[in-house]
Protein backbone atom coordinates (compact mmCIF):
# COMPACT_ATOMS: atom_id res chain seq x y z
CA UNK A 1 0.00 0.00 0.00
CA UNK A 2 3.54 2.33 0.77
CA UNK A 3 4.66 1.74 -2.08
CA UNK A 4 1.47 2.16 -3.97
CA UNK A 5 1.29 5.16 -2.60
CA UNK A 6 4.52 6.50 -2.96
CA UNK A 7 4.34 5.48 -6.40
CA UNK A 8 0.81 7.68 -6.69
CA UNK A 9 2.97 10.73 -5.47
CA UNK A 10 6.14 10.40 -7.90
CA UNK A 11 3.46 10.21 -11.14
CA UNK A 12 1.55 12.96 -9.54
CA UNK A 13 4.82 14.70 -9.18
CA UNK A 14 5.99 13.66 -12.75
CA UNK A 15 3.08 15.06 -14.58
CA UNK A 16 3.21 17.96 -13.13
CA UNK A 17 6.31 18.44 -13.75
CA UNK A 18 5.42 17.75 -17.06
CA UNK A 19 2.40 19.87 -17.85
CA UNK A 20 5.01 23.07 -16.24
CA UNK A 21 7.09 22.12 -19.26
CA UNK A 22 3.70 21.95 -21.75
CA UNK A 23 2.23 25.21 -20.82
CA UNK A 24 5.63 27.00 -20.58
CA UNK A 25 6.10 25.62 -24.52
CA UNK A 26 2.89 27.00 -25.06
CA UNK A 27 3.33 30.39 -24.01
CA UNK A 28 6.76 30.84 -25.72
CA UNK A 29 4.88 29.80 -29.01
CA UNK A 30 2.25 32.39 -28.62
CA UNK A 31 4.52 34.80 -27.72
CA UNK A 32 6.84 34.10 -30.70
CA UNK A 33 2.70 34.49 -32.62
CA UNK A 34 2.35 37.94 -30.94
CA UNK A 35 5.90 39.10 -32.70
CA UNK A 36 5.19 37.95 -36.12
CA UNK A 37 1.37 39.36 -35.77
CA UNK A 38 2.77 42.66 -34.54
CA UNK A 39 5.43 42.58 -37.19
CA UNK A 40 2.75 42.06 -40.11
CA UNK A 41 0.73 45.30 -38.60
CA UNK A 42 3.25 46.75 -38.76
CA UNK A 43 4.06 46.16 -42.38
CA UNK A 44 0.46 46.85 -43.34
CA UNK A 45 0.77 50.25 -41.61
CA UNK A 46 3.72 51.29 -43.29
CA UNK A 47 2.71 50.17 -46.43
CA UNK A 48 -0.85 51.94 -46.05
CA UNK A 49 1.18 54.91 -45.64
CA UNK A 50 3.10 54.58 -48.78
CA UNK A 51 -0.41 53.72 -50.80
CA UNK A 52 -1.07 57.39 -49.37
CA UNK A 53 1.80 58.91 -50.78
CA UNK A 54 1.78 61.50 -48.69
CA UNK A 55 4.39 63.12 -46.12
CA UNK A 56 3.79 62.25 -42.27
CA UNK A 57 3.74 66.03 -41.50
CA UNK A 58 0.77 66.74 -43.03
CA UNK A 59 -3.21 66.16 -43.03
CA UNK A 60 -4.00 65.40 -46.72
CA UNK A 61 -5.22 61.74 -45.35
CA UNK A 62 -7.43 63.05 -42.01
CA UNK A 63 -9.57 65.35 -44.46
CA UNK A 64 -10.37 62.53 -46.70
CA UNK A 65 -12.82 60.79 -44.10
CA UNK A 66 -15.24 63.27 -43.29
CA UNK A 67 -15.73 64.15 -46.60
CA UNK A 68 -19.25 62.67 -48.51
CA UNK A 69 -20.61 62.89 -44.55
CA UNK A 70 -20.10 66.71 -44.66
CA UNK A 71 -21.24 67.40 -48.12
CA UNK A 72 -24.69 65.05 -47.24
CA UNK A 73 -24.86 66.96 -44.18
CA UNK A 74 -25.00 70.08 -45.68
CA UNK A 75 -27.50 69.29 -48.51
CA UNK A 76 -30.02 68.01 -46.00
CA UNK A 77 -30.56 71.70 -44.61
CA UNK A 78 -29.91 73.61 -47.65
CA UNK A 79 -33.38 73.39 -49.39
CA UNK A 80 -33.06 76.92 -51.14
CA UNK A 81 -30.06 74.97 -53.09
CA UNK A 82 -32.54 72.19 -54.76
CA UNK A 83 -32.66 72.13 -58.44
CA UNK A 84 -35.84 73.02 -60.31
CA UNK A 85 -36.88 71.71 -63.55
CA UNK A 86 -36.69 74.84 -65.44
CA UNK A 87 -33.11 75.58 -63.37
CA UNK A 88 -29.44 76.25 -65.03
CA UNK A 89 -27.00 73.89 -63.09
CA UNK A 90 -24.13 75.83 -61.61
CA UNK A 91 -20.78 73.72 -61.27
CA UNK A 92 -17.80 74.60 -59.94
CA UNK A 93 -15.17 72.64 -60.27
CA UNK A 94 -12.52 72.56 -57.40
CA UNK A 95 -8.95 71.36 -57.03
CA UNK A 96 -7.79 71.08 -53.53
CA UNK A 97 -4.26 70.52 -52.19
CA UNK A 98 -2.22 71.36 -55.61
CA UNK A 99 0.68 72.26 -56.76
CA UNK A 100 1.55 68.67 -57.19
CA UNK A 101 2.53 66.33 -60.68
CA UNK A 102 -0.84 66.77 -61.92
CA UNK A 103 -1.56 70.34 -62.35
CA UNK A 104 -0.04 70.75 -65.35
CA UNK A 105 -2.56 67.45 -66.58
CA UNK A 106 -5.42 69.14 -65.22
CA UNK A 107 -4.49 72.29 -66.51
CA UNK A 108 -4.16 70.88 -70.25
CA UNK A 109 -7.81 69.30 -69.95
CA UNK A 110 -9.59 72.17 -68.73
CA UNK A 111 -8.02 74.19 -71.34
CA UNK A 112 -9.08 71.79 -73.90
CA UNK A 113 -12.70 71.83 -73.52
CA UNK A 114 -11.84 75.92 -72.55
CA UNK A 115 -13.50 75.45 -68.72
CA UNK A 116 -12.53 77.43 -65.82
CA UNK A 117 -11.78 76.08 -62.34
CA UNK A 118 -10.93 76.59 -58.82
CA UNK A 119 -7.48 75.82 -57.09
CA UNK A 120 -7.49 75.79 -53.63
CA UNK A 121 -3.63 75.86 -53.18
CA UNK A 122 -1.07 74.79 -50.25
CA UNK A 123 2.72 76.73 -49.58
CA UNK A 124 4.76 75.40 -52.01
CA UNK A 125 7.99 77.46 -53.19
CA UNK A 126 10.16 74.98 -55.75
CA UNK A 127 10.26 76.15 -59.46
CA UNK A 128 7.24 73.90 -60.28
CA UNK A 129 4.54 74.86 -58.15
CA UNK A 130 5.78 78.72 -58.44
CA UNK A 131 5.06 78.36 -62.21
CA UNK A 132 1.85 76.43 -61.96
CA UNK A 133 0.40 79.54 -59.33
CA UNK A 134 1.08 81.47 -62.39
CA UNK A 135 -0.31 79.12 -64.95
CA UNK A 136 -3.45 78.94 -63.26
CA UNK A 137 -4.05 82.84 -62.86
CA UNK A 138 -2.95 82.89 -66.71
CA UNK A 139 -5.02 80.66 -67.99
CA UNK A 140 -7.84 82.66 -66.14
CA UNK A 141 -9.04 80.01 -63.19
CA UNK A 142 -9.50 81.25 -59.53
CA UNK A 143 -6.84 81.03 -57.52
CA UNK A 144 -7.40 80.47 -54.15
CA UNK A 145 -5.63 79.96 -50.49
CA UNK A 146 -5.89 76.23 -48.53
CA UNK A 147 -3.42 77.42 -46.14
CA UNK A 148 0.36 77.33 -46.17
CA UNK A 149 1.39 74.31 -44.47
CA UNK A 150 -1.83 72.00 -44.01
CA UNK A 151 -1.12 71.18 -40.73
CA UNK A 152 -3.97 70.99 -38.54
CA UNK A 153 -1.81 70.91 -35.56
CA UNK A 154 -0.17 74.51 -36.54
CA UNK A 155 -2.79 75.91 -38.54
CA UNK A 156 -5.61 75.75 -35.82
CA UNK A 157 -3.62 76.13 -32.44
CA UNK A 158 -5.20 79.22 -32.16
CA UNK A 159 -6.42 82.85 -34.38
CA UNK A 160 -2.57 84.12 -34.17
CA UNK A 161 -1.00 80.74 -35.88
CA UNK A 162 -4.11 80.87 -38.55
CA UNK A 163 -3.69 84.33 -39.38
CA UNK A 164 0.39 84.03 -39.71
CA UNK A 165 -0.22 81.09 -42.15
CA UNK A 166 -3.31 82.57 -43.87
CA UNK A 167 -0.69 85.67 -44.22
CA UNK A 168 2.00 83.43 -45.94
CA UNK A 169 -0.05 81.36 -48.45
CA UNK A 170 -1.70 84.96 -49.49
CA UNK A 171 1.30 86.14 -49.98
CA UNK A 172 2.85 83.76 -51.94
CA UNK A 173 0.17 83.84 -54.11
CA UNK A 174 0.69 87.19 -54.45
CA UNK A 175 4.73 87.12 -54.82
CA UNK A 176 3.82 84.37 -57.97
CA UNK A 177 0.64 85.61 -59.80
CA UNK A 178 0.59 89.38 -58.61
CA UNK A 179 -3.26 88.18 -57.11
CA UNK A 180 -4.81 89.17 -53.93
CA UNK A 181 -6.63 85.81 -53.24
CA UNK A 182 -9.69 86.27 -50.96
CA UNK A 183 -11.02 83.03 -51.29
CA UNK A 184 -10.17 80.79 -48.83
CA UNK A 185 -11.04 76.86 -47.69
CA UNK A 186 -10.16 75.59 -44.91
CA UNK A 187 -8.32 72.37 -44.27
CA UNK A 188 -10.94 69.87 -43.65
CA UNK A 189 -13.40 72.02 -44.45
CA UNK A 190 -15.24 74.46 -41.94
CA UNK A 191 -16.65 71.14 -39.83
CA UNK A 192 -13.56 69.41 -40.07
CA UNK A 193 -13.91 68.36 -36.53
CA UNK A 194 -10.50 68.44 -35.60
CA UNK A 195 -9.62 71.94 -34.81
CA UNK A 196 -8.32 72.21 -31.53
CA UNK A 197 -9.90 75.63 -31.62
CA UNK A 198 -13.72 76.94 -32.16
CA UNK A 199 -13.90 77.18 -35.99
CA UNK A 200 -16.39 80.49 -35.14
CA UNK A 201 -13.09 82.05 -34.16
CA UNK A 202 -11.31 81.82 -37.69
CA UNK A 203 -14.56 82.14 -39.46
CA UNK A 204 -15.22 85.39 -37.67
CA UNK A 205 -11.36 86.65 -38.71
CA UNK A 206 -12.52 85.99 -42.39
CA UNK A 207 -16.09 87.51 -42.19
CA UNK A 208 -14.31 90.58 -40.78
CA UNK A 209 -11.29 90.73 -43.16
CA UNK A 210 -13.66 90.39 -46.27
CA UNK A 211 -11.93 86.69 -47.41
CA UNK A 212 -15.31 84.37 -48.58
CA UNK A 213 -14.99 80.74 -47.21
CA UNK A 214 -15.81 77.68 -49.67
CA UNK A 215 -16.57 74.65 -48.83
CA UNK A 216 -18.34 71.44 -51.21
CA UNK A 217 -21.37 69.96 -51.09
CA UNK A 218 -20.51 67.31 -53.82
CA UNK A 219 -17.74 64.74 -53.17
CA UNK A 220 -16.00 63.69 -55.87
CA UNK A 221 -14.82 60.42 -53.51
CA UNK A 222 -11.11 61.26 -54.61
CA UNK A 223 -10.62 62.57 -51.15
CA UNK A 224 -10.55 58.98 -50.34
CA UNK A 225 -7.47 56.75 -50.04
CA UNK A 226 -9.43 53.27 -51.04
CA UNK A 227 -8.82 52.79 -54.33
CA UNK A 228 -11.48 54.69 -56.36
CA UNK A 229 -11.58 54.59 -59.80
CA UNK A 230 -12.26 57.21 -62.64
CA UNK A 231 -15.93 56.24 -63.56
CA UNK A 232 -16.87 56.04 -59.74
CA UNK A 233 -15.61 59.41 -59.00
CA UNK A 234 -17.95 60.83 -62.63
CA UNK A 235 -20.77 58.52 -61.18
CA UNK A 236 -20.29 60.46 -57.77
CA UNK A 237 -20.45 64.00 -59.17
CA UNK A 238 -23.27 63.28 -61.78
CA UNK A 239 -25.60 61.54 -59.48
CA UNK A 240 -24.98 64.55 -57.21
CA UNK A 241 -24.69 67.81 -59.05
CA UNK A 242 -28.53 67.11 -60.55
CA UNK A 243 -30.01 67.85 -57.60
CA UNK A 244 -28.58 71.41 -56.63
CA UNK A 245 -28.62 74.67 -58.44
CA UNK A 246 -25.22 75.42 -56.80
CA UNK A 247 -22.45 72.22 -56.89
CA UNK A 248 -19.00 72.98 -55.41
CA UNK A 249 -17.40 69.65 -55.98
CA UNK A 250 -14.53 68.72 -54.24
CA UNK A 251 -11.37 67.26 -56.19
CA UNK A 252 -7.61 67.01 -55.64
CA UNK A 253 -4.87 68.14 -57.51
CA UNK A 254 -2.02 66.02 -55.81
CA UNK A 255 0.33 63.55 -57.26
CA UNK A 256 -1.74 60.24 -56.17
CA UNK A 257 -4.81 60.90 -57.49
CA UNK A 258 -4.48 59.98 -61.15
CA UNK A 259 -8.31 58.55 -61.50
CA UNK A 260 -9.44 62.14 -61.13
CA UNK A 261 -7.43 63.32 -64.02
CA UNK A 262 -7.97 60.43 -65.74
CA UNK A 263 -12.09 61.33 -64.95
CA UNK A 264 -11.97 65.34 -66.01
CA UNK A 265 -12.11 64.86 -69.65
CA UNK A 266 -15.91 62.56 -69.67
CA UNK A 267 -17.04 64.48 -66.67
CA UNK A 268 -16.64 68.10 -68.32
CA UNK A 269 -18.33 66.36 -71.39
CA UNK A 270 -20.78 64.63 -69.40
CA UNK A 271 -21.75 67.78 -67.28
CA UNK A 272 -22.12 70.13 -70.65
CA UNK A 273 -24.37 68.02 -71.82
CA UNK A 274 -26.44 68.19 -69.06
CA UNK A 275 -26.13 71.84 -70.25
CA UNK A 276 -24.37 72.46 -66.03
CA UNK A 277 -22.34 75.69 -66.75
CA UNK A 278 -19.11 75.11 -65.47
CA UNK A 279 -17.41 78.32 -63.33
CA UNK A 280 -14.93 79.90 -61.60
CA UNK A 281 -15.27 80.49 -58.16
CA UNK A 282 -15.66 83.82 -57.95
CA UNK A 283 -16.44 87.01 -55.25
CA UNK A 284 -20.60 86.67 -56.69
CA UNK A 285 -20.53 82.87 -56.15
CA UNK A 286 -23.02 81.29 -53.37
CA UNK A 287 -21.60 80.29 -51.14
CA UNK A 288 -21.40 76.96 -49.70
CA UNK A 289 -20.59 76.64 -46.22
CA UNK A 290 -20.75 73.69 -44.15
CA UNK A 291 -20.33 75.82 -40.43
CA UNK A 292 -21.24 79.26 -40.65
CA UNK A 293 -21.93 81.76 -37.62
CA UNK A 294 -24.26 84.93 -37.92
ZN1 LIG B 1 -6.76 69.67 -48.35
Amino acid sequence: MKRFIIAFIIILFLSLIFSVLYLMLSVNKLDNRIDTLTQVIRDMRSEKQNISGTSENTDFDDEAVRAAQAAEEYNRTAEENLANAEDTLKVYLTFDDGPSGNSDRILDILDDYNVKATFFVNGRTDDHSMAVYKRIVDEGHTIAMHSYTHKYSEIYKNLENFTADLEKIQNLIYEATGVESTIYRFPGGSSNGVSSTDMSVFIQFLNEHGIKYFDWNVASGDATNLPYTSSDLIENVMSDVVKYKTSVVLMHDADNKMATVEALPELIELLQEQGALILPISEDTTLIQHVTIQ
